[in-house]
């Protein structure tokens, strides 16, 4: 059971997926998480933009910082993430 005083007010940032705008909720949950889960759930529309050491992380090759879904996981360390260009370096 959730107990009132126990809720905290986050704001939610989100990028509108047909738009590009950014959108901010006000949003009462018992965690920040919670309530990037409630908005994500409630605004299918928006893409709810979480902690940003989920956004980006560093190339471990080149060390510059990319999208997640842009970094490719290497085939023999698979914690190394490289991208685009030094995985193509890498394996050539
Ligand atoms: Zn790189």
């Amino acid at each position: 059971m959730i107990i009132e005083k126990d809720l905290e007010i986050f704001e939610v940032v989100a990028v509108h997926r047909d738009t590009g705008r950014p959108q901010f909720a006000k949003v009462k949950a018992p965690s920040v998480v919670d309530a990037e889960d409630f908005v994500a759930d409630m605004q299918p529309d928006w893409l709810v933009i979480r902690d940003n050491s989920d956004l980006e992380k560093p190339c471990n090759h080149c060390e510059k910082s990319f999208p997640v879904d842009e970094l490719r996981p290497c085939a023999v360390e698979p914690d190394f993430h490289f991208c685009d260009d030094c995985a193509d370096k890498l394996r050539a």
